[in-house]
């Protein structure tokens, strides 16, 4: 049997991302734009690691991105940090028009600060009035329940929390305590935002940075061994992780098979 040209259109699988074959196609089109403008941005591009990323427990993925070493993960989806860079630029807009509004200088919104002379970043918000230092975080379900639970932020949260706070020191401000602002980010409302806090100046807290820094002279040192090429990033030591791997650059489950380039993160049998 024969079918005509409109039979067989209309035999076709309906197209998942339109309403017809075009807009699924133009669908394609628009979310190009959106990953290849993600791909460029400075989060992506960074040498000198800012302190989002010192504290990462894993020595081969803060050495890679310190070498500059090719992405092999191209299943992470860059939309949530698309949402969070928007979402980072109105909540600036948002504390620095408050300060208008009450007509008081309380709120700092991103603002340059060194707490190590390769590594500044750029701090969400200072809170004067409360001599805080706050970090916004922009999560979905699964990440916020992991900051509300009893073993609270990650590490890699609490350790650029405490170095903004560090950098804010540098400039002689005065920090007592950091905060993580943690947003639900696909709820329909703000009400379950939920704010962690911890003290500033402990002993606990220095100790963590000096850990830190030497953690990352050492990362520095396997970042020049790989760009020379005497080490190969496989060689560095790792710290799978399932919250972690997902989202590293050189995470590639298939390398655990195939031998082949990436990283095999917790798919590796010695990661
Ligand atoms: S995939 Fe996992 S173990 Fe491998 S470098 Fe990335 S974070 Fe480390």
């Amino acid at each position: 049997m024969t079918l005509s040209p409109a039979a067989f259109m209309a035999s076709a699988p309906k197209p998942l991302n339109g309403n017809t074959a075009w807009a699924a196609r133009y669908a394609n089109e628009i979310r190009r734009v959106f990953h290849e403008h993600a791909a460029q941005a400075p989060r992506s591009l960074q040498l000198h690691l800012g302190p989002s990323e010192l504290g990462v427990e894993c020595d081969r993925q803060v050495a890679g991105k310190m070498a500059g070493c090719p992405t092999t993960n191209h299943v992470f989806d860059p939309w949530p940090s698309i949402r969070g860079t928007a979402l980072h630029a109105w909540a600036a807009d948002a504390f620095t028009a408050d300060n208008v509004r009450k007509n008081v200088m309380r709120w700092v919104a991103e603002q340059r600060v060194t707490p190590h002379p390769d590594h500044p970043g750029t701090a969400d918000l200072y809170d004067a009035q409360e001599r805080s230092v706050d970090d916004h975080k922009f999560l979905g379900e699964s990440s916020l329940a992991k900051v509300r639970s009893a073993k609270g932020p990650s590490r890699q949260y609490r350790v650029q929390l405490h170095l903004y706070g560090l950098g804010y020191r540098n400039m002689g401000l005065p920090v007592d305590r950091v905060v993580l602002l943690a947003y639900p980010a696909t709820a329909g409302s703000l009400d379950g935002l939920y704010v962690w806090e911890q003290a500033h100046r402990t002993s606990d807290i220095d100790d963590l940075l000096q850990v830190v820094f030497e953690q990352t002279a050492t990362r520095q040192h396997y970042a020049r061994e790989i760009h020379a090429g005497r080490l190969q990033l496989s060689q560095v030591p790792s710290t799978p992780d399932s919250d972690l791997c997902y989202f590293c650059p050189f995470y590639r489950p298939q390398s655990a098979k195939d031998g082949g380039v990436g990283c095999p993160g917790t798919a590796g049998s010695n990661g």
